[in-house]
């Protein structure tokens, strides 16, 4: 189903592979778009084109034992695409949830491969990949939400592990989707103009709990040009760094933030007094998933932190390096462009 590129191809296909895989009398798809009803045999007549359009409008699945036909809307990232009808009912919750999915995510690549050029259809599937992954959170997410909501219910010790456990995946599917939200097409830094004094504080305050009481020298000039980024992502790249040497470098250690021009660049760093990093590993950092050979079995991380902090940066047209003497600290630095030459506070 998810090779065709058309649609009506691929609803056939469906409700064909349907009753063939779970050995079930027949599977019905109505699509809202095309306005029309796929049906593997006449027997799905019994699920009537009213009661599949009605379940598309009502969002609500319908599954009834005694007739032995279940309907349930053909949902994508909180779009209903139409529904999908069961005969028998050989099937659980679950496997109706999981096959209806599936059925989804082929009708709408094949749904932006039909619409236009080849480029168009290009363009849609990032659009597309935004819409999954938008869906892809909340099934990764659910889960999470009761597993937490359940171990915080018992308050025994030993489900503080699970706990803890929980809060590690959660941070890692929050990084994720992240990382692949940078690179779909969805990204698109919301950018205005900004004074870097104000990110920066914005950025320590926010971290003032992870920061520990540690020391913070700030040297940021008074008046600096402004800078064109979006607040909220450039704000999250410098409390990735600041997080990052709170991590890496010994409680109490002093932490400089530090910002000035360099040619037509605004460069912001934060500098540590940490172990530092080896030269061979200093590239690597900022790949995906890569940790560092000293920290991965010593401080607990996922290895996208800063190569989530490298999309931002690129997306703004700027660049983010580090420079590092093992044994003495690191220096990481990102350079943004600047919006005017006047200076702001
Ligand atoms: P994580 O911290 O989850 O491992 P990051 O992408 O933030 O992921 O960092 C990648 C690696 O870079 C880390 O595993 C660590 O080895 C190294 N690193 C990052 N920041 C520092 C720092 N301030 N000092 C020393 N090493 C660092």
């Amino acid at each position: 189903m998810l090779l065709s590129g058309s649609v009506r191809t691929s609803a056939r296909d469906a409700v064909n592979s349907i009753m063939r895989t779970f050995e079930i009398p027949g599977a019905v798809l109505f699509t809202k778009a095309e306005d029309e009803f796929f049906r593997s045999d006449p027997q799905t007549l019994t699920i009537s084109d009213e009661q599949l359009r009605w379940i598309a409008t009502s969002e609500e699945p319908l599954i009834d034992h005694q007739r032995q036909i279940a309907i349930v809307p053909v949902r994508l990232g909180g779009q209903v695409l139409g529904s999908l009808g069961f005969l028998g009912s050989a099937l659980s919750t679950a496997a109706l949830n999981a096959v209806t999915y599936l059925v989804a995510i082929g009708i709408e690549r094949a749904r932006s491969l039909e619409e236009g050029s080849k480029t168009e259809a290009l363009r849609q599937s990032g659009a597309l990949k935004a819409v999954l992954l938008d869906a892809l959170a909340h099934d990764l997410k659910t889960p999470l939400t009761s597993i937490k909501g359940a171990v915080n219910a018992e308050e025994k010790e030993l489900l503080t592990i699970a706990n803890e456990e929980a809060d590690r995946m959660n941070r890692l599917v929050v990084e994720v989707l992240e990382m692949a939200r940078i690179e779909a097409a969805k990204f698109h830094p919301d950018r205005s103009s900004h004074g870097i004094a104000e990110i920066v504080s914005a950025a320590v305050k926010a971290q003032e709990e992870s920061l520990k009481g540690r020391r913070v020298e700030l040297q940021v000039p008074d008046l600096l040009p402004a800078a064109d980024v979006d607040f909220e992502f450039i704000q999250q790249v410098l409390k990735q760094l600041l997080d990052n040497a709170v991590k890496y470098s010994p409680p109490g250690s002093l932490l400089t933030i530090d910002a000035g021009m360099a040619g037509e660049k605004i460069v912001i760093s934060v500098a540590d007094h940490g172990k530092g990093i080896p030269e061979a590993e200093q590239a690597r950092i900022f790949e995906k998933f890569y940790r560092g050979r000293a920290s991965r079995d010593e401080v607990l991380g996922t290895g996208l932190g800063l190569s989530i902090a490298k999309g931002i940066i690129e997306a703004h047209g700027g660049r983010i390096w580090v420079t590092s003497q093992p044994g003495q600290g690191s220096i990481f630095s990102f350079a943004l462009p600047v919006t005017k030459k006047e200076l702001v506070p």
